[in-house]
């Protein structure tokens, strides 16, 4: 299955539901498919406050105020601070992530390993790095070569090819790592969503989750295990 697999590799995982998606390509479809079902879409419009008035949400931004009837906050590590303004909450423990890529390649690699991923267009992800507490704009380069060296130890190949660039960013984390869907007791209609690997769990929050948000409440067997509640351990015991 992986030809070019290095002689140091002794194991590995595999599951036939494994898959990549090529982050450049979803970012565009994404926008085709919210401009061809009307969504507007207002970028630059960061949420200062929100205050309910008249049963109707205020968002209040540096570009205006936007009103609506209910408010789903997804607005990743920020919703620590979003949240409280309607009765939710958020605890959240930001974690930076490096990653490597590589110069386009033939294509190797089939199937996304841990660490390693080929997108369609032949350029290598490399990288699962994992570090608390630091500066989401900085980039560590000793994490990166450390990255590079693993890498080039699992597929020998990698040792010739030029990077093209490296970059950092701050994975979206809650305190336990599970996801957060809660909804909002003294707010009705304010809805909180966070997780890491929002990507993996897409078909949960597309074809279960917001179809809950539309209907205008999250279903018991959702919110009993993800809400954040569950971080008052006193007195959820
Ligand atoms: C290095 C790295 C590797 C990853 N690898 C994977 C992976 O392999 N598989 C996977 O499934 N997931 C992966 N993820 C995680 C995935 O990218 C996240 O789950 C996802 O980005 C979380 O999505 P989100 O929309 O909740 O938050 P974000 O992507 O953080 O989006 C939040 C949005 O809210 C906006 N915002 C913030 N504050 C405000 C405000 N006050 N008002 C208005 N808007 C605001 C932000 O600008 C942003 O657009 C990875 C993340 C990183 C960093």
């Amino acid at each position: 299955m992986l030809p070019d697999i290095g002689p140091e590799v002794v194991g590995a995982s595999y599951c036939p539901l494994d898959g990549h998606v090529n982050s450049l390509r979803l970012f565009r479809t994404l926008h085709t498919a919210i401009n061809a079902r009307g969504v507007s879409y207002l970028p630059g419009h960061r949420v200062e406050s929100i205050t309910k008035e008249g049963g109707e949400f205020r968002l209040h931004t540096a570009k205006g105020e936007v009103r609506a009837a209910k408010v789903a906050l997804a607005a990743g590590n920020a919703n620590m601070r979003l949240a409280p303004m309607v009765g939710l909450e958020a605890p959240m423990r930001p974690e930076r992530g490096q990653i490597v890529v590589t110069e386009r390649l033939r294509p190797f690699l089939n199937y996304p390993v841990v660490t390693l991923r080929q997108t369609d267009e032949g350029t290598v992800m490399i990288g699962d790095s994992k570090e608390e507490s630091t500066d989401p704009a900085g980039l560590t380069i000793g994490v990166s070569s450390t990255e590079a060296e693993r890498a080039v130890r699992q597929f020998p190949l990698l040792a010739k090819v030029n990077v093209v660039r490296t970059w950092s960013a701050i994975r979206v984390m809650t305190q336990d790592g599970f996801p957060i869907y809660d909804e909002s007791e003294s707010h009705p209609g304010a809805f909180v969503l966070c997780c890491h690997s929002g990507v993996t769990l897409c078909a949960n929050h597309a074809l279960t989750v917001a179809p809950m948000i539309a209907r205008g409440a999250l279903d018991k067997s959702l919110v009993a295990p993800f809400s954040a509640r569950r971080f008052h351990v006193q007195a959820a015991g």
